[in-house]
Parts: C-alpha cells; sequence; structure tokens
C-alpha cells in the first residue's frame, strides 16, 4: 500500500489525483494540503472534490502531513513545488512533480535534491504524449535536415506559463535527436520583416483559449510534403491516472531524478 499525499489538492489537477485515488485499492489517501490561508482549509478533501466525506481534512501545509504519507504528488506553483522538494528530501519521501514552468536553475536544484530521494518529474503525465517523444525522436532522426520544425500547443487561458512544458519537451528531444543547440535554434515568435527563416529553427508558438485541457502539435515541413503529429487531451484525468501510476512506481526506486518515459517503460 502507498500513502500519498497530494499538494495543491484544491486545485483543477490536484482535485482530480484526489479523486481517482479512490480507485486504486493499492493508494490511500493520507494526506491533502493547500496554500496557506486557502478557503477550504479544514474541511473534508473527498467532500470538495466530490467523491463524498473520505476522513481526510485539507491542511495548509506539507509539514502538517509528512511524517503520515510515503509520496508527495504536487501540481501546484514553481515556488511551492521548490519548498514541496526541499521538504521530502530532507524526510526521505518520495515525490512525484507535475508543475511546470520550471527554469534551468530550479532544474539543477531538485536533480541535486533527488539525490536522497526518489523524484520523478513530468511536464506531462499522460501515456500518448510520452510515446510520441519517442515517436518524434524517431521522425526527426529519419528525416534529418531539410525539414522545417513547427510547434504549436494550444491550452486553457488560465495556463501561467508559456511555452507549455510539453512543448519544450518536444522541441528539446527533437533537437537532441538533430544535435541542435535549442537556446541557439529555439524561436518563439515571429513578427514584421523577419527575413526567410533559418533552416536549423525550431519554431514554439503558444495559443490561449477558452477551456483547451491541452494540445500539441508538430509539423515537420519539407519541399513538396509534410508530416503532422498531433496529440489531444479532453480530460485531465489522463494527467491525473498517470501522476497515480507514477506514484506507485516511484516508491522504493532508489533516489535519482526520473520521468515519466521511466514509469512506462519507454526508454
Ligand atoms: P491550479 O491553479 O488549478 O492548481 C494549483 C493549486 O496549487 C491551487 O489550488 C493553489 O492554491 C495550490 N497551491 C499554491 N501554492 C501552494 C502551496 N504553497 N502549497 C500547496 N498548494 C499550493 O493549477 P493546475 O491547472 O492544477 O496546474 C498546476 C500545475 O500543474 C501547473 O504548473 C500546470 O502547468 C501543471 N500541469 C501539469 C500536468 C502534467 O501532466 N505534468 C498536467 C496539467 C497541469
Amino acid at each position: 500500500m502507498v500513502r500519498i499525499g497530494i499538494a495543491g489538492a484544491a486545485g483543477r489537477m490536484g482535485s482530480r489525483i484526489t479523486a481517482l485515488s479512490k480507485e486504486y485499492e493499492n493508494i490511500q489517501l493520507t494526506g491533502a494540503f493547500d496554500r496557506k490561508g486557502h478557503q477550504d482549509t479544514g474541511k473534508d478533501i473527498g467532500a470538495l472534490v466530490g467523491i463524498g466525506e473520505c476522513g481526510v481534512q485539507l491542511s495548509d501545509s506539507l509539514e502538517s502531513i509528512i511524517d503520515n504519507i510515503d509520496v508527495v504528488i504536487s501540481f501546484t506553483t514553481i515556488e511551492a513545488s521548490l519548498e514541496h522538494v526541499r521538504l521530502a528530501s530532507s524526510k526521505g519521501k518520495a515525490v512525484v512533480l507535475g508543475t511546470t514552468g520550471f527554469g534551468k536553475g530550479h532544474i539543477q536544484e531538485i536533480t541535486g535534491l533527488a539525490k536522497k530521494i526518489p523524484c520523478m518529474m513530468a511536464s506531462n503525465m499522460s501515456m500518448g504524449v510520452n510515446l510520441l517523444l519517442k515517436v518524434l525522436q524517431d521522425i526527426a532522426r529519419v528525416l534529418g535536415e531539410g525539414y522545417d520544425i513547427e510547434i504549436i500547443e494550444a491550452h486553457h487561458r488560465m495556463k501561467k506559463d508559456a511555452p507549455s512544458g510539453t512543448a519544450l519537451k518536444m522541441a528539446q528531444v527533437i533537437a537532441d535527436a538533430l544535435d541542435r543547440n535549442l537556446d541557439e535554434v529555439a524561436v518563439y515568435a515571429r513578427k514584421g520583416i523577419i527575413g526567410e527563416r533559418k533552416a536549423k529553427e525550431i519554431g514554439i508558438q503558444a495559443i490561449r483559449a477558452g477551456d483547451i485541457v491541452g494540445e500539441h502539435t508538430v509539423m515537420f515541413g519539407g519541399l513538396g510534403e509534410r508530416i503532422e503529429v498531433t496529440h489531444k487531451v479532453s480530460s485531465r484525468d489522463t494527467f491525473a491516472r498517470g501522476a497515480l501510476r507514477a506514484a506507485l512506481w516511484v516508491l522504493g526506486k532508489s533516489a535519482g531524478l526520473y520521468d515519466m518515459q521511466d514509469v512506462l517503460g519507454l526508454k
């Protein structure tokens, strides 16, 4: 039995992970918390997420639940997630980290903290996207040079970071496959007299509208043909189930930083 604690349990992702945890007989929800001052602090989290009372109250800190859990699942904010990993690392607890938008310095810190604990970090926990990352690597390698690569992502209006962590991961995988430095070839927006497209550019464009859960299209545009690969998510439950699967997988692993490809055995 894996005892999980959910960070940001009142949020869009946290509430779905909390609700779906009930479906897993080898997962026990033993803690749930959100930010300090949250209006629902102290209320039963099961009732809050629509699965009926479960006897676990929404707390306002990881400190208050950490001794009672094996794995903390955090889909929150960058600063909050870093705090969660720091505390989990000092207490020897495993982490599933779904928050997106980390910079290089943050990832460096997380990598350091994961020397003491198993930590699974992924900007997208869906099976489909992780499979696609593998396929994109193959397409890029086979096509090689001569195809223009453009990534277009679309998300809901509330999303805070852009481009999405998934679009960046796709760009990174393709850049690695083609031996390009992403920092040098990424182009995030175009406007005005920009001249001809450079051959090695990897374009990444972000659309924000309404309640789109998450869509990514990668285009390989050649002369006379183009390949487009598209992934669309219609429900956050896809990510939530991935996070719960990761929580079952990560407990008992040796210390280190893992990703969803490890969880799904795609490496
Ligand atoms: P959200 O705003 O609905 O939820 C975030 C929750 O975290 C809120 O309830 C907020 O109050 C809470 N929070 C803030 N500070 C906190 C703290 N210090 N301690 C505990 N809780 C705190 O956002 P969301 O749509 O659920 O997304 C959260 C993150 O997950 C974003 O970075 C998003 O991009 C990412 N995300 C990742 C995946 C994936 O598969 N990895 C999928 C969807 C979203």
